[in-house]
Parts: C-alpha cells; structure tokens; sequence
C-alpha cells in the first residue's frame, strides 16, 4: 500500500537501515526475521521529493489504515506510523522520512536537515551495512542499492564507517559500531578502528560533556545507546570492546574497565537475580550506575546529570560517598541485628546495592543479610494483637512495635508469649 501511495505521487520508496541489514543477514543464515521498526525513505522519480513528502505518504497511509497512530516530528520532517500490540500483532513501528542529507555545522552538535536523494541520505548514514536500501516501487522494485559495499562487508562480518571523521561528528557512533559488533560477532574494520581512536585521542569527552543548547541531544543518544548495550544479553562483551577501544572515556576520562569494576558488575548480576521479581529494579539502570558509582566522588554527580540520568540516580551517585562513609563507619560498630536494620532503613534499595558492590566482605554481607532476611522481620506481635490485649491504640503503638520488631531481631523474643511479658514490663 505505501509503495503505491508513493507511486501514485510519482515518488520511489525505499526500505533502509536495520531492517534491510537484518533481512540479508537473515536470508544468508536461512533464518526467520521479526522486524518491529521500519524505516522507509521518500524520494523524488526525477528531481528529490518535496521535504513534506514523508509525512503526506504517512498521512495518507493513516487514512487507509486508521487503527494506525500518526505521529509528525516536524524539525526534521519525518512521520512514523505506530500499530499497538494485539493479540494478532506484534506491535509495528514504521518510521517514513523525505530523503535527506544532514550537514553538521561543527563537530558533535545536532543534524540540521535540508532535502536531498536517496545516495545523499545513504551517504549521511554511519555504516556501510546501515547505509544498503531496498527499492519498494517500480519500476526496479526489489533492487538493492548498495553504494559503499555494505554487501560485502555483511559478508565479511565487518563493522566499517562511511567517513573518516564520523566519530567526531558523532562520538554515539563509536557505541552503535561495539554494538553491531558484538550483535553479529562482526570485527570492527582496522581503519574504522583507526578512525575510533583517532575520535577518542581527539578530546571526545570535552565535546559530549560540554553543555550548550546544541549538545543535550548528543548525551541523550549516548545515554540511549548506553542502554541499548547495558540491556542486550551481549553488554559485558560490549563494554569490554569499549573499553579496550577507550570508548568509556566518552563517559569520563578515568573511566575504565578494570578488574575491580568487573567484579563488581558479576556481583551486581548475582544481586538482580536475587531482588529483580520483587523489586522492579532496572536492570541496565543498575549497570550504568554501578559503572559511574566505580569514578572518584566527584565525578559521579557531574557524569550522571551530563548522561540526563533520571532524577533518583543521580541522587543516588550524589549522595553514594556520604552514606557509604556513614554505613561503613556504623557497621563496623554494630554487634546487634536491630541496630543494623534501624540504620539501613533510612536507605534506598538502589543505594544500598551499591554500597554493598563496593564494600568489603563482612559489611557486604550484613548489607546482603539485612535486605534478604533482616528488612522482611515483622514484630511477632501486630496492632491488631495490641487491641486484643488491651492497649488502647495511639501513636505509642509505633514505639512498642518498633521495640517488639528489634527484641524480634535480637532473637530475645521469639514467641508471642515472651513478647506479652516484654510489653508488660
Ligand atoms: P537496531 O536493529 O539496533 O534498531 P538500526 O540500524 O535499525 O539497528 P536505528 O538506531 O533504528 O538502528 O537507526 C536506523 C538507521 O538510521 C541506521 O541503520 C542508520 O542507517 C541510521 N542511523 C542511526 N543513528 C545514526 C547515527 N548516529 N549516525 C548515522 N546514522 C545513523
């Protein structure tokens, strides 16, 4: 149906991006494909297409299928059509953009977009095996067009730029190219390499860090790829092509994998097993800040708001120092369980995990006790107990079932006669 709309209009239309990569890789293994984004491109039979081209063709595509949810981003004049998931469907998000060349007026700074053909919107695009489209009207419908060898670097399982300097345009593009990578089991090209690490000596930091009104949207992406690999089974894999290409310096510049931020994050893991089903922890939330709880103090906050981390991380990483400082101290102290749980109950999950990641054994493992065991202790007797013996209710209700729940702990009581006896005196 859309290729039709398109014809009708006089357009050519083209599948591009993941999915025409995808549907070559799936055909040269014989296996079967689940395509959930479609990126299609307009454009113009003889001269390029009118830059509202997309978002007519998505309109009139609404109108024939109105179940459809249109929406219009209209700084860079694309449309995407959105099918929810329903019991027959998964849920289909196509994305329809006039073709396009983007120009960057200096490095790191956000596309600005103006009209163009199909070769310049390919040639803007970051890899050879990203940059393949497929004709989907005629005449010719079902060509490949393959500009800069995406064909054969799919077939040699190799990640290659298009340019020599789009890692410092784009430093994101360093993340997306460890994530083809480490996807496919591709190799990254000895000069895309180059040109990687070419970015990275460059200063990559001082230019995704820097804040003015053109870069939140690079720390956005960063910040989105860095969940796209923190969530994918392949993330440790991922972060160790990073760092052995000095990529995590796009986090901070003395960000690095070393061996105890490695044993952290399998600590970590054994940890999301344990408190996921009950906890609604994010699981790639909890990596990320794990790796920039690993910088000095200092950094943590500043990192984590560049990275536009959600509000509670980046009071975790800022108040991270203080209570460690605080727990470590009182831990070492404490002899009782109640004294353990009357301190750690003024803490967040979150941030105790990450206080426990970075401790030593024996307070690990009261932190460990305290949100396995220790934090689920209820007072062996109730409120509505308390009624039923006779102390009229109030705000001392509290205090005495806060003094049940620390006898509880203590293991002095451990019946509801000896708590009767304890309340009595
Ligand atoms: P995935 O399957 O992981 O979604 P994808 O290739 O579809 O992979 P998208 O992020 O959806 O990835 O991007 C769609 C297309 O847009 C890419 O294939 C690529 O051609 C282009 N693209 C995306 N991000 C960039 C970028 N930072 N620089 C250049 N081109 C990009």
């Amino acid at each position: 149906t859309a290729s039709q709309a398109a014809e009708e209009r006089g357009w050519h239309l083209y599948l591009v991006g993941g999915a025409v990569r995808d549907l070559l890789l799936a055909e040269a293994a014989a296996g079967t494909l689940m395509i959930t984004d479609i990126d299609l491109v307009v454009d113009g039979f003889h001269k390029s297409a009118d830059v509202g081209a997309g978002v007519e063709l998505a309109k009139a595509l609404q109108e024939i299928y109105p179940v459809a949810r249109l929406e219009i981003h209209g700084a860079f004049q694309t449309a995407a059509l959105l099918w929810h998931k329903d019991q027959d469907l998964d849920s289909l998000w196509v994305d329809i953009a006039t073709a396009r060349t983007e120009f960057y007026p200096y490095p790191a700074a956000n596309p600005e977009v103006e009209a163009s053909s199909i070769r310049q919107d390919l040639y803007r695009r970051d890899f050879t095996i990203n940059a393949l489209a497929l004709r989907l009207t005629s005449p010719r419908a079902g060509d490949l067009l393959d500009f800069f060898g995406g064909l054969l670097d799919l077939e040699a399982k190799q990640v290659r730029v298009l340019h020599a300097n789009s890692f410092i345009e784009d430093p994101t593009r360093i993340y997306r190219g460890v994530r083809f990578a480490v996807r496919f089991g591709f190799a990254i090209e000895p000069r895309t390499e180059e040109y990687i690490r070419y970015a990275i000596n460059s200063g990559v930091y001082d230019r995704t860090a820097q804040t003015n009104s053109k870069t939140p949207a690079l720390q956005t992406r960063l910040k989105t790829e860095l969940k796209h690999i923190l969530e994918a089974p392949y993330w440790r894999s991922a972060l160790q092509l990073l760092d052995d290409l000095g990529a995590l310096q796009c986090i901070h510049p003395t960000m690095s994998l070393d061996s105890k931020l490695i044993r952290q994050l399998r600590l970590l893991e054994r940890c999301l097993r344990r408190f996921d089903p009950q906890q609604n922890l994010i699981p790639w939330q909890m990596r990320l800040e794990a790796i920039i709880a690993h910088l000095a103090p200092k950094y943590r906050g500043k990192v984590a708001k560049n990275l536009q981390l959600q509000e509670d991380s980046i009071q975790h990483l800022q108040n991270l120092a203080a209570a460690k400082t605080e727990i470590i101290q009182s831990l070492s102290e404490y002899q009782r369980p109640s004294q353990v749980v009357q301190l750690l109950r003024k803490y967040n999950l979150e941030i105790l995990i990450l206080i426990a990641l970075q401790s030593q054994r024996p307070i690990r493992r009261q932190i460990w006790q305290y949100l396995t065991v220790w934090a689920n202790v209820q007072p062996i007797l109730n409120g509505n107990d308390l009624k039923k013996l006779g102390y009229k209710p109030g705000p001392q209700y509290r205090q005495m079932l806060d003094d049940l729940l620390a006898k509880t702990l203590d293991g002095d009581i451990t019946n509801p006669v000896e708590a009767q006896e304890f309340l009595a005196k």
